[in-house]
């Protein structure tokens, strides 16, 4: 019997996700585990610091809109189905834990791009990721 049942990578969608997505795609395929898409879009108020007197919901229906495109388009690729493509909005760390739990998931994949020193100590989102996960977390080495 297989360890991992449910699998949910999480992608942030640059040049860098199929790094991710390649090798998350053969570790369910390997378990024959179900997989899940995450992208989590950060709310465009963080950007502005909220100091901005404008609505900015338009915008922020914009970016949802465009992310879920292209998380179809990634789905399309490696055949993952419309209901394992989530796209969320909020920081990533806290809705990755949030999502892992929710759904039950057994391993999350993230990409991780090894950072050292002063970039370490400002934190990335594989190490936010790892502290506050319940299950099994796999940092993908990003090249
Ligand atoms: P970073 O620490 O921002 O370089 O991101 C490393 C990894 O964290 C990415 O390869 C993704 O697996 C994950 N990640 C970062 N941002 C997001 C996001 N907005 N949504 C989902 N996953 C993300």
């Amino acid at each position: 019997m297989s360890i991992y049942k449910k699998i949910l990578v999480a992608i942030d969608l640059t040049e860098e996700a199929p790094q991710v997505l390649n090798k998350a795609v053969e570790i369910s395929k390997a378990h024959g585990a179900e997989l899940m898409l995450v992208h989590v879009v950060e709310p465009v108020g963080y950007a502005y610091g909220g100091d901005i007197p404008m609505d900015l919901t338009e915008l922020q229906d914009q970016l949802d809109k465009a992310a879920k495109e292209q998380l179809a388009g990634y789905g399309e690729k490696y055949n993952v189905g419309k209901d394992n493509q989530i796209v969320t909005v909020g920081r990533p760390e806290s809705e990755i834990h949030r999502l892992s739990e929710e759904q039950d998931v057994d391993l999350v994949v993230v990409g991780s791009h090894g950072r050292k020193g002063f970039q370490l100590l400002l934190g990335s989102t594989a190490n936010g990721v790892l502290h506050g996960t319940v299950c099994d977390v796999l940092a993908i080495r990003i090249q």
